[in-house]
This record gives C-alpha cells, structure tokens and sequence, in this order.
C-alpha cells in the first residue's frame, strides 16, 4: 500500500518539469520562514508561482482547533505519540494540496517550499521531521539546509519576541541539533532520491541567502 502510493506521488510531483517541492530545514531561529520570504520574491520576479506551506502551520491549526495547545513552540512538549500523530496527518493533508496545484496554476512553473524541520528536539529526545511516512508524501526534489553560526542564531531567537525558543537556546545545543540536522537530512533525502545542499544565512544577509537558495531551485 505505502509503496504503492510512493509511485503514484512519484509520478505526480517528480516528473515533469513543472512542479518543484523543496522543503527547507534549520534550527529554531535560524532564519527559514525569513530567507524563504526572499526566495519567494526572487521566484515570482523571474514568472514562478510560489506557495510556501509552512508544516507548523499546519500542526499547529490542528491543536488550536481541538484545544489541544495555542501556541507552536507548545508543540513539540506534547506527549512524542500525539506529535507523531498530526505530523502524519499533517503529511498526508500537504500531499493532498500540492497534488491540486498543477491544476491550480495550469501551465506554470509552480515552487512549494516546505518551512519544515528534519529534527525536532522533545523531551524524548531528537525526533524526525521527515521520517519515511513524512518524506514519501512530501516528496521533495531537494532538501535545503539552512545555516547559521550558533551564537547568531541565539542572538536571534532572543531577539524574536514573536516565539519562544527557550528550549534551544544555547549555544552549544545549537551546534549539536545543527550537526543532527544535516545527519537526518541526508537520511531523508536518500528516502526519496532528494539532493541536499547547504544554504548559509549570514547575520543581516537574508535576502542573500534567498538570491542563492532561489538561483539552485531555477536549475532543479
Ligand atoms: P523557526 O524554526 O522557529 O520557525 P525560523 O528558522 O523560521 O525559526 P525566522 O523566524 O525566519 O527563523 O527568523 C528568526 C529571527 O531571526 C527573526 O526575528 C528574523 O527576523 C531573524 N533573522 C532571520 N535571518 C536573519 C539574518 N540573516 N540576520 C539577522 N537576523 C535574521
Ligand atoms: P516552526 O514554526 O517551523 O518552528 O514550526 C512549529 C512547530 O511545528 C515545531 O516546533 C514543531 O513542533 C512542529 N513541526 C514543524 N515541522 C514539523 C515536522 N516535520 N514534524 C513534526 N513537527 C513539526
Ligand atoms: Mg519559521
């Protein structure tokens, strides 16, 4: 059954020139939901239509409207099983929508980014964004990690009063989870045939960093 629908995503989302799936990863506060911003604009600016799913987005409508938890950094200190749970869910809803978007945008090239994250620190420990029943839905063409020097990334998670990132910043947790990240990113992206590369966001170079990640989608 799962591969069965592994082959039929693949036919819909790899081949073809037209629809791109990229999903991007990086520590908390690192700067993805940021640097995608510019991505995008560089991406319609040269006629691509771009959708931008952010994954928490999603987690997180579904905990809001079962009263589960309000915000997204409450997430990921649910019990590991209920958090397995919607990410499944989650998976198969964003499959859903991108397999409707050719339709959608008849005829154009079309970007997905998925603001995602290949690891997840919880209280059991670090856990997959894109397991296997998370990647084989996704199906992502490339795998992007972004990156940052630690001390800049707790510099800018204390400067973001919009979330709390607590729970990951220091320093030295930093380093680690970044290390982790690139190791259950190459286990993903071999899932699926994904490539990996590595985009660094350089402190105030986020629009940079969005010029580059934009130039390697155009050649995907
Ligand atoms: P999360 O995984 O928690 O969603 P994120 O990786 O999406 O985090 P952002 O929300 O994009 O991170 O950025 C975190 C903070 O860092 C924001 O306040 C943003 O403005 C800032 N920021 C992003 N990129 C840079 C940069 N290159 N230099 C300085 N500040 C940056
Ligand atoms: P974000 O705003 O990207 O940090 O996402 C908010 C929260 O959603 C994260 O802290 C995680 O708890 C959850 N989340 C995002 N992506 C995934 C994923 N691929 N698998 C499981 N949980 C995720
Ligand atoms: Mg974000």
């Amino acid at each position: 059954m799962r591969r069965t629908h592994y082959l039929r995503s693949c036919s819909v989302s790899r081949v073809g020139r037209g629809l791109k799936v990229v999903v991007v990863v990086g520590v908390a506060g690192v700067g993805k939901s940021t640097v995608l911003s510019h991505a995008r604009e560089v991406l319609e600016g040269s006629g691509y239509v771009v959708e931008t799913l952010n994954y928490g987005d999603f987690m997180l409508r579904y905990v809001v409207e079962r009263g589960i938890c309000r915000s997204r950094d409450e997430i990921r200190g649910l019990p590991l099983s209920e958090q397995r749970r919607i990410q499944s869910l989650v998976a198969r809803e964003l499959r859903s929508y991108i397999d409707s978007l050719p339709a959608k945008y008849p005829g154009s090239d079309v970007v997905v980014f998925v603001d995602t994250h290949a690891v997840i620190k919880t209280a059991t420990g670090f856990w997959p964004g894109l397991p296997e029943y998370v990647v084989k839905e996704l199906m992502p063409d490339t795998i992007v990690v972004v990156e940052a020097d630690p001390q800049s990334v707790v510099g800018r998670q204390s400067r973001d009063s919009s979330r709390f990132r607590g729970d990951y910043s220091d320093v030295g947790l930093v380093r680690e989870v970044m290390e982790f990240i690139r190791m259950f990113s190459v286990a993903s992206a071999t899932l699926v045939g994904a490539s990996v590369s590595v985009v660094r966001n350089e402190e105030g170079k986020a629009e940079e960093a969005g010029r580059f990640l934009a130039e390697l989608i155009k050649r995907l």
